[in-house]
């Protein structure tokens, strides 16, 4: 009997893990399609300086299924990563973001989110280049959004794939700063212009003595190494003025708006103006 039983519950297993796999192969082969169908979709979400005015806007991708509705990166990026379509949709993010970001007014940016499997798969130098050219933004215009893992890698090709991006003139920016285990040493040999505190550390910055600290320090890390510090997720008038006070350079954030589909960028650009100011290195506004 026991043994039976044993047997059930490694069956019962079996089927869960064969319909995970299913479900997971079922949406590999609609996001396929979905990138040949030109069913994603990029979201802007406006960065906005300490000093006011918005520097540039991070593209999120969505995905605007028929039958679903707007899908969310946080489920299909993953399963993309996995099966590495994030390859081919990377480089569809990157050119599209590149050919609407000409649209705006001169100084503001785009930032766009790349995967650590993009640095493994095709020449991630000649896509940004590619992206460039193809749409006439000035590199000064793109900034990239690494994330800890691609650090963390600490491989030579990926710092010297990085420093040519630079050398065009493209920045790059530290995604999600202080959720992973990289490493503050990490930031003196890694080419970056700006870091991202993480969410996490915003959300609890207006009533946390340690969390302010945390972001202090990052603050006067950042100010010493040349960094600029944007804080992610902002939803309040209280976390705004203490990350005012700590010295971060630019804010983003639902309290200014969420991701909204290109055609509100003007709008929003309206509301918000443009920032006509060289942006503050961080640190420098902490009193
Ligand atoms: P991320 O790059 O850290 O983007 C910030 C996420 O926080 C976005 O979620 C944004 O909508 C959300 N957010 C912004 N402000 C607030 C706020 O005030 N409060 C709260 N609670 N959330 C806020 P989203 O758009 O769902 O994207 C999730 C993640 O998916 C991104 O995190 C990024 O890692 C990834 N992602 C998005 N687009 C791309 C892409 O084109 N390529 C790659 N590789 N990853 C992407
Ligand atoms: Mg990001
Ligand atoms: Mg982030
Ligand atoms: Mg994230």
């Amino acid at each position: 009997e026991a043994k039976g039983a044993g047997r059930g519950t490694h069956r019962f297993f079996d089927w869960i893990m064969s319909s995970r796999l299913q479900a997971r192969r079922d949406m590999e082969a609609e996001l396929r399609a979905a990138l040949a169908r030109d069913e994603l979709e990029l979201f802007y979400q406006p960065q906005v300086a300490a000093t006011g005015g918005v520097v540039g806007f991070e593209a999120l991708v969505r995905w605007r299924h028929p039958e679903r509705g707007l899908v969310s990166p946080a489920e299909f990026i993953p399963v993309a990563e996995e099966s590495g379509l994030i390859v081919p949709l990377g480089e569809w993010v990157l050119r599209t973001a590149c050919a609407e970001a000409m649209r705006w007014p001169e100084p503001v940016r785009v930032g766009v989110n790349l995967s650590a499997a993009q640095f493994a798969g095709r020449d991630l130098h000649a896509s940004v280049l590619a992206a460039l050219q193809g749409s006439g933004l000035p590199a000064e215009r793109l900034e990239l959004e690494i994330t800890e893992a691609v650090v963390l890698k600490d491989s030579p090709e990926v710092v010297s794939t990085l420093r040519r991006i630079r050398a065009l003139g493209v920045r790059v920016a530290l995604d999600d700063f202080g959720t992973g285990y990289s490493s503050i040493a990490y930031l003196r040999s890694f080419p970056l212009d700006k870091i991202k505190i993480d969410r996490s550390f915003v959300r609890d910055v207006a009533h946390s003595e340690s969390a302010a600290a945390i972001v202090r320090a990052i603050s006067m890390l950042g100010a010493t190494l040349g960094l600029t510090l944007n804080a992610e997720g902002v939803e309040t008038d209280a976390q705004l003025a203490q990350l005012r006070r700590l010295g971060c350079a630019e804010l983003q954030g639902f309290l200014f708006s969420a991701p909204r589909p290109a055609h509100d960028v003007p709008q929003l650009l309206r509301e918000l103006a443009v920032c006509r100011q060289p942006s503050l290195a961080a640190g420098e506004a902490v009193t």
